[in-house]
């Protein structure tokens, strides 16, 4: 299948070849198509998979049909849960979109308003935005929706979990009844059915499993380790292990710090990246490390999720996170075409619960191997498969602030020993992939099950 059976024009055709993709991914042989008849989608998809792209070919080829926008009027809004994730939706938007005459625009929390402000002036054809500071730019009078034509929401799960459903109501009641309306999420859950419900109209409904996902293949373990020994043993990982890069998860902002720290003075290159950053500091450290300038990216969940970095060899836990499903997340940095990826937890005592959480969403437990000079003083009890299905969540409390969700705060005190029990060794674990690439039409936000759902 080629980019140009789709119905694109040429200059978006021009674009498409100068980034060198030669043909659609699953998702945008799907997408595309009915993005250009005017239907409502409701994708399943994760990074990775080319739903950038999906939307945005699609959208532009559009908007380069109608009159441009405004002064302060918006044609299409993407609505994005984190800054990192606007500001690429935005490079995607400029790539794509430099043979046309379309103007766009990204503005996101943690800046200066004023100069978002000033370039709203001249109208935006694409607007990225994060939903405060869209709020906050749309009661300032900054923003004007009567040219609206299309609504994008990009990591709506996300935008669930970091406490947004509310500001999400905000902006759709603002916004004018008539328009397209694209929902793009890494899983079709039950809150993120019941956002469709109000959102989406008789939707196309397209799931794809993420780029090469058949071909990945993540080894992963864990190292029992004392909580204070775990610096010691990453920086013998990456020394031993001679990595050229690993991503390295912490569960707080105050953690990744200290890390970032530890390694650098060990003589280990690293940077941090989380939501206390300046955005200055995020986008620069993520450019060092995508030019082998520093070895060890330190993130937190919600500063990692949706960064477009290549899949690496290594993955470490530093922690575990409290939030189950972030492990699938993490795991999924891992694992390249053709090449065994490896994901390892450095697990302490105390973090019993959360890798009980993490086997029992994945229904597999996790190889334990002992490092001699590191074997723990504090024995990390054994665990036996959890196999009760998991209720699922209830909708959290929105967030009074609109900063990111607090990363998880570490006051899991270790909890009594599991009785003993035989564990299982060295199962491969992969996260649960979506359903095979499908489209079929569904009535308005219609419960069908996907494979993908938790
Ligand atoms: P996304 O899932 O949108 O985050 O895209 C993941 C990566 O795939 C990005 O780096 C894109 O540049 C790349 N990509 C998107 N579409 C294609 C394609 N059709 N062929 C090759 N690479 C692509």
């Amino acid at each position: 299948m080629s980019f140009t059976k789709l119905g694109l024009s040429a200059p978006i055709l021009k674009a498409i070849e100068e980034q060198g993709y030669t043909e659609p991914s699953p998702i945008q042989a799907q997408a595309i198509p009915a993005v250009l008849e005017g239907q409502d989608v409701m994708a399943a998809a994760q990074t990775g998979t080319g739903k950038t792209a999906g939307f945005t070919l699609p959208l532009l080829e559009k908007l380069s049909a109608g009159p441009l926008a405004k002064s302060n009027q918006v044609r299409a809004l993407v609505l994005t849960p984190t800054r990192e994730l606007a500001a690429q939706v935005a490079e995607s938007v400029k790539n794509y979109g430099q043979h046309l005459p379309l103007k766009s625009t990204v503005v996101f929390g943690g800046v200066k308003i004023n100069p978002q402000m000033m370039a709203l002036r001249r109208g935006a054809d694409v607007l990225i935005a994060t939903p405060g500071r869209l709020l906050d730019l749309y009661n300032q009078k900054a923003l004007k929706f009567d040219q609206l034509e299309v609504l994008i929401l990009d990591e709506a799960d996300r935008m669930l979990d970091m406490g947004f459903i509310h500001d999400i109501k905000k902006v759709l009641a603002i916004l004018p009844k008539k328009r397209q309306n694209l929902l793009f999420s890494a899983t079709f859950s039950p809150e993120i059915r019941d956002l469709a419900k109000g959102l989406v109209n008789n939707p196309v409904e397209i799931s794809v499993t993420p780029r090469n996902a058949t071909a990945k293949s993540v080894e992963q373990w864990l190292h029992p380790v004392d909580k204070k020994q775990k610096i010691d043993l990453l920086i013998d990982l990456i020394a031993d292990g001679q990595w050229q890069q690993a991503l390295v998860f912490s569960r707080t902002k105050h953690g990744a710090n200290k890390i970032t720290k530890q390694l650098e003075a060990a003589g280990i290159r690293a940077s941090a990246i989380h939501g206390n950053k300046s955005q200055g500091a995020r986008t620069r450290a993520l450019a060092d490390f995508k030019e082998g300038r520093i070895r060890i990216l330190v993130a937190t969940d919600i500063a990692a999720r949706g960064i477009d970095i290549e899949e690496l060899p290594h993955v470490v836990n530093f922690d575990l996170p409290d939030v189950a499903e972030d492990y699938v997340h993490r795991i999924g940095r891992t694992g390249r075409a053709n090449a065994t990826g490896q994901a390892i937890s450095l697990v302490s005592a105390d973090e019993l619960d959360q890798l009980k959480a993490i086997e029992r969403l994945t229904q597999k437990l996790i190889e334990r191997r002992y490092m001699d000079d590191f074997f723990p003083t504090h024995m990390l009890p054994d665990t036996t498969l959890d196999t009760r299905p998991i209720k699922p969540k209830k909708p959290k409390k929105p967030k009074v602030n609109r900063a990111p969700a607090k990363q998880g705060n570490s006051n899991n005190k270790a909890k009594k020993p599991a009785p003993k029990a035989d564990v299982t060794q060295g199962q491969g674990l992969r996260s649960k992939p979506l359903a095979p690439a499908r489209r079929n039409r569904k009535p308005n936000g219609g419960a069908q099950k996907t494979s993908g759902d938790q």
